[in-house]
């Protein structure tokens, strides 16, 4: 059998890309390279085929869904930054909200059935109660994390109309890099905070900076939860195996259900570096809630979901041996 991998060049979509190949799967992947690298592809293995293009082009969805054998789209290609999302909406509602549009007319047209789909946190907003449950309100603060709930709800009217069943995972903060080092997380934009940190030590900038110092959290900075990438591409497996056993569409969050602070997170990368990181509290940043804590109970109930990466050490470290292999990310 074989899957779509819409932006499979990209941080979360290479390491899937990775996972899935250690099954027997034939895999077509899809990416415009907006934000993706060609390096992070496995071009060697016979069993991958890439197509340079963006999803919002019916023609080639349509050759490619006439060309494999394709069961399932796992689709990871969307923008992804809050604050460029704040500036310029209507690119997240083209480029994501858009991009789903065009794609489920493919997959109506070429009758393919199983979506699985890249959500966030960022669908909930400010959360009323912590650990964030599946159940609890949608109100999110910016156009990124309303563009992905938008396509959260194109896809349930689409399988009421269509029986195109979806799994949406909805991601808490994805962070670490495959453990051979062979793919990390490389943003020609970086804003997260992991590789930022790691940045200090790298000799690559003199500070990190922490984005408010007076949250009401007990060292006044923002906890999120970080989980690492290889379970996030785990998860995706599993949700593939529940689709084909005929299961109901249905939304999973994924996380770790532990908190850290970025105080905490720099401590834990001096740590694992053994280098004092220069540390400087700035202001905060606009929307970001104070915690983020995810419930992931469900996920592991239903899909058998267990992260194998609970230590934040060891997902700090797997992040290190990347940027310290490949300082300059892909480029290098
Ligand atoms: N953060 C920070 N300094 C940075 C980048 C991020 O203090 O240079 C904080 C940010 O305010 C948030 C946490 O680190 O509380 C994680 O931010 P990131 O952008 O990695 O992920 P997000 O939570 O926005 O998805």
């Amino acid at each position: 059998m074989g899957v779509l991998v819409c932006g499979g060049a990209g941080y979360i979509g290479s390491h899937f890309v990775k996972e899935i190949l250690k099954r027997d799967e034939d895999v077509v992947i899809i990416d415009n390279l907006s934000t993706g690298h060609l390096e992070s592809i496995p071009h060697q293995n016979p069993r991958v085929k890439f197509y340079e293009d963006d999803i919002r082009n019916p023609a080639t969805l349509d050759e490619i869904f006439s060309a494999n054998k394709i069961d399932t789209v796992i689709h990871f290609a969307a923008d992804a930054l809050v604050g460029e999302s704040v500036e310029n909406p209507l690119k997240y509602f083209d480029n994501n909200t858009g991009g789903m549009i065009s794609l489920l007319e493919s997959m109506r047209d070429s009758n393919v059935k199983q979506i699985i789909f890249s959500s966030t946190a960022a669908t909930y907003g400010e959360p009323k109660s912590i650990p964030i449950l599946e159940t609890d309100p949608n109100e999110p603060t910016n156009p990124y994390g309303e563009s992905k709930l938008m396509m959260e709800k194109i896809m349930k009217w689409v399988d009421q109309a269509y029986g195109i069943r979806f799994v949406s995972l909805r991601y808490f903060n994805a962070a670490g890099a495959s453990e051979d080092s062979s793919i990390g997380e490389a943003h020609l934009c970086e804003t997260h905070l992991i590789p930022l940190i790691l940045r200090v030590p790298l000799g690559q900038s003199d500070h990190i900076t922490v984005f408010g110092g007076d949250y009401d959290t007990p060292d006044g900075t923002c906890i999120r939860d970080y989980i690492h990438v290889t379970d996030l591409a785990d998860a995706h497996l599993k949700a593939i195996d529940y689709l084909r056993a005929g299961k109901s569409s249905d939304i999973f969050n994924l996380g770790n259900g532990q908190g850290f602070s970025v105080k905490e997170m720099i401590s834990a990368a001096e740590k694992v570096t053994g280098q004092k990181i220069k540390t400087v509290i700035g202001d905060r940043r606009p929307g970001d809630p104070a915690r983020l804590v995810a419930s992931s109970e469900k996920a592991k109930k239903i899909l058998g979901w267990n992260p194998k990466f609970t230590s934040i050490e060891k997902i700090i470290e797997t992040a290190w041996n990347w940027h310290v292999k490949n300082p300059k990310g892909y480029e290098s």
